[in-house]
């Protein structure tokens, strides 16, 4: 049988930081090694973190590699109880949603952990993007009734949007996510891992990833908030984060919370929109060449200065003064890109739709109203060409 070997390395100090890191060890049905890597988590040193033994970070990580390689997952280490009783369903869920992709395996570990006590408070990951300005603005504000989380910190991960060997950009995120939460009194805590030099296809696995890595502050808040990229109207399947699967990442120490599927994302920055600081600094760009800051030109930016038109507010300053948004709208790479996600029926156009839907109940008509009817019309004419 194939496997896949999850074997603990020590905790090391390096400097004021802790290193966690593991073996991950890949050998044939006969017992030959195929592959040695080694993953690892950096983050300042705080109180208390996991033992060295603990492998719910490394299993997080790994568990959907194992399913992809159908092999059997050995954990060298210790496991939450709650975690392997979560992933039997978790695996279930993918082997539902792609069962060409992923295969159901067994995981062997060396020693059940039984729940422990849940420390209080949340710790929040936070990006700069609307998704988590949304959750920690309204948590934070108590703004979610009963729901409400108390937020201890918050995390943003070098290694996942912004390359590990991009540290000028990673800088620029940080300081800005710094400068956004100081304003509501919480701080940040930055952790490095090398999770995307390992593994493939992080559009499956990105809120794994995320609890890997956030896991290693279990002691410090015992649960932890994920902001929704997707609203239940419109939920993305198969997708890496969901309210059907984010809960399923929880251990006995470490409770996982998806937050804001109650909103799409132009019901989400009407809210955040009230939160000056926080529009001021808003960091919603993945255009690499960036160094941190948002582009203003890509799509995923302009769709951004929509969300804002439509509730009425003008284009925050954290884009650049460019060109106009009408401008842009007629630009050959927001037609291009609209075109290629009409073909693919991309969720992208239901966000542009959204925004529209908005702006139309809220009876906000402007030139850039016509002109993303008029794109979105096109959409139309694509969808009735392809059911002939
Ligand atoms: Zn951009």
């Amino acid at each position: 049988m194939k496997l896949l070997t999850i074997e603990p390395l020590e905790n090391e100090r390096q400097d004021e930081d802790i290193l966690r890191s593991c073996k991950i060890l890949r050998t044939d049905a006969k017992g030959r090694a195929e592959k040695e890597e080694r993953l690892w988590f950096q983050f300042p040193t705080v109180e208390k973190y996991p033992d060295s033994d603990d492998c719910d970070s490394y299993l997080l990580a790994m568990f959907m590699e194992g399913m992809k390689e159908r092999r059997k997952i050995v954990v060298k280490g210790s496991v939450s109880g709650e975690l392997l009783s979560n992933l039997v369903e978790l695996q279930a869920v993918w082997d539902k949603w792609d069962p060409k992709r992923y295969g159901l395996v067994d995981i062997e570990v060396d020693h059940i952990r039984e729940n422990g006590v849940r420390a209080p408070g949340a710790v929040c990951a936070f990006s700069g993007g609307v998704d988590g300005s949304f959750t920690l603005w309204r948590h934070s504000q108590n703004k979610c009734s009963y729901r409400s989380q108390k937020i201890n910190f918050c995390s943003l991960v070098h290694g996942f949007d912004i390359p590990l060997a991009d540290t000028g950009a990673f800088e620029v995120a940080l300081k800005r996510a710094a400068n956004t939460l100081e304003n509501i009194g919480l701080t940040i805590l930055p952790i490095r891992t090398n999770y995307r030099e390992i593994t493939k296809k992080w559009t499956h696995k990105f809120s794994a990833a995320l609890t890997a890595a956030l896991s290693n502050f279990k002691y410090l808040s015992g649960t932890c908030l994920i902001g929704s990229g997707k609203s239940y109207d419109e939920l993305v399947i198969p997708y890496g984060s969901s309210p059907i699967t984010d809960h399923l990442l929880s251990s006995g120490e470490f409770d996982v919370l998806h937050d804001g599927a109650s909103h799409n994302r132009v019901e989400k920055v009407a809210q955040i929109a009230e939160w000056q600081k926080g529009v001021s600094n808003l960091r919603v760009c993945f255009q690499a060449s960036q160094n941190g800051e948002n582009c203003g030109k890509c799509e995923k930016c302009v769709r951004t200065k929509l969300n804002f038109l439509a509730c009425n507010q003008p284009v925050p300053d954290c884009f650049p003064e460019s060109v106009s948004i009408e401008d842009q709208l007629q630009g050959a790479a927001i037609k291009k890109f609209l075109k290629k996600a009409a073909k693919k029926n991309d969720y992208v156009h239901t966000e542009w739709q959204q925004i529209l839907d908005y702006a139309d109940r809220h009876k906000v008509k402007a030139s850039w109203t016509v002109a993303v009817r008029e794109l979105l019309e096109k959409k139309r004419w694509i969808d009735l060409f392809k059911r002939k």
